[in-house]
């Protein structure tokens, strides 16, 4: 099957969902993840018209950032300090910012560069000790820390559900980050509205969607899994 094929029933199944939650599919925005394929695929998906391309590892991911220039990059995986360097200018979107070491690395480096980085933050709500994010206690408190760091704009929140055999499962994860979102602006803590959700993988993206994601982070169901 080809991605455009793939894409076409992806986003059947998005606007299914928003139907079900009354939401209007334009709200919903995909990122192609192409951590598990290689450059030929990932071109094929920024052909198919997938604009957003998302990896996890910078040395993975440097040969098709280097090739697929057009994209818009997403880093969606745990980021070390010291790799801060490598994405900081090459990412638009991080989508794993869950720690004040983190923040003030990636702060330095963008006003060094004199840009602003688009940052989620992420947020551990299932509280599996396997998953990185922040504890949904120290949001709040992270979040005034971030409010006066010029180079990161908070865009929203990211968190990544527990792999559950029935998607439904899930649905108590989403909401939860959704409500976290909602308060967070509700306190005024940044100096801006954060509205953007990152939730949902090839999984659970019908449950994140009725439960308000507006980033949805695809693999295996769109470009494959090699
Ligand atoms: C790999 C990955 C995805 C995509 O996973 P699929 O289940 O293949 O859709 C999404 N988000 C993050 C953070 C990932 O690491």
């Amino acid at each position: 099957m080809s991605i455009k094929d793939r894409l076409l029933e992806v986003n059947r199944r998005i606007e299914a969902a928003c139907q079900r939650a009354g939401r209007r599919p334009e709200e919903v925005n995909l990122v192609a993840v192409t951590k598990y394929v290689e450059i030929g695929t990932a071109r094929e998906a920024f052909d198919s018209g997938l604009r957003h391309l998302g990896e996890n590892r910078w040395q993975d991911a440097k040969l098709k950032w280097e090739t697929i220039g057009d994209a818009v990059w997403h880093f969606i995986g745990h980021l070390q300090t010291n790799k801060v360097k490598d994405v900081i200018g090459k990412f638009p979107y991080i989508h794993s910012l869950d720690r004040d070491s983190l923040a003030d690395e990636m702060n330095r480096k963008a006003v060094a560069l004199g840009i602003c980085v688009n940052a989620f933050v992420q947020v551990n709500v299932s509280g599996e000790e396997s998953k990185y994010g922040l504890p949904p206690d120290e949001l709040f408190r992270f979040a005034e820390r971030l409010a006066d760091k010029p180079g990161i704009r908070v865009v929203g929140l990211m968190t990544m559900a527990p792999h559950e055999a029935q998607a439904e499962a899930t649905r108590p994860v989403f909401r939860e980050l959704r409500r976290l979102r909602d308060e967070l602006n509700a306190r005024n803590i940044l100096p801006y509205i954060a509205s953007e959700l990152s939730m949902g993988m090839s999984n659970d993206f019908e449950v994140a969607v009725e439960e308000g994601a507006t980033w949805i982070r695809l693999g295996s169901v769109l470009v494959g899994h090699q």
